[in-house]
């Protein structure tokens, strides 16, 4: 049976763990590895915030947004912003590569997120905002059948 939830927050950096914690609760349900669970909570934590700290650049009044399904073990998730957006999605999503070094950023989020889910979709507009489409299959028989 397909199961879906969605999500809305203040982009303020203690609503990572927030955010990390409620979809993996969410997933519990479908028992999946604790390596499956490590790497989808990574990448929440990730996308939300590169939607933080680079879409809304810390200011605390913009929300991000949440939405996660489960259907047939295939989970998708997908974080939105409407912060200032990404005028080249391709160089951003190179290895290494961040506008912010001097944050101490790697620029390894978006690697991270690919090496994470089976798929990685980034839409992006300046000044209207960013949304990361994610999906990844999970293993476990509960997953599959649920
Ligand atoms: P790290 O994630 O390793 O701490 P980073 O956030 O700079 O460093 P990525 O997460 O790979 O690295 O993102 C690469 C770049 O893409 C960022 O430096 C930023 O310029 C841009 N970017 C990513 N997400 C967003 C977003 N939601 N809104 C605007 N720009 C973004
Ligand atoms: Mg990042």
């Amino acid at each position: 049976m397909r199961n879906e939830m969605n999500l809305s927050f203040s982009a303020q950096s203690q609503n990572e763990s927030f955010a990390r914690v409620t979809v993996g609760a969410f997933i519990a349900q479908l028992d999946p590895t604790m390596d499956e669970m490590t790497e989808i909570k990574t990448v929440v934590s990730e996308a939300v915030t590169n939607a933080i700290i680079h879409g809304y650049q810390g200011q605390p009044d913009g929300v991000v947004y949440i939405h996660a399904s489960i259907d047939q073990g295939v989970f998708e998730l997908t974080i939105r912003d409407e912060g200032m957006g990404i005028s080249d999605v391709e160089e951003a999503r190179q290895p290494l590569y961040t506008t912010k070094p001097e944050l101490e950023r790697s620029g390894m989020g978006f690697t991270i997120m690919e090496n994470f889910m089976d798929e990685v979709k980034v839409v992006s507009e300046p000044m209207i905002g960013t949304t990361i489409f994610l999906k990844k299959h999970l293993t476990k028989s509960k997953a599959i059948c649920n």
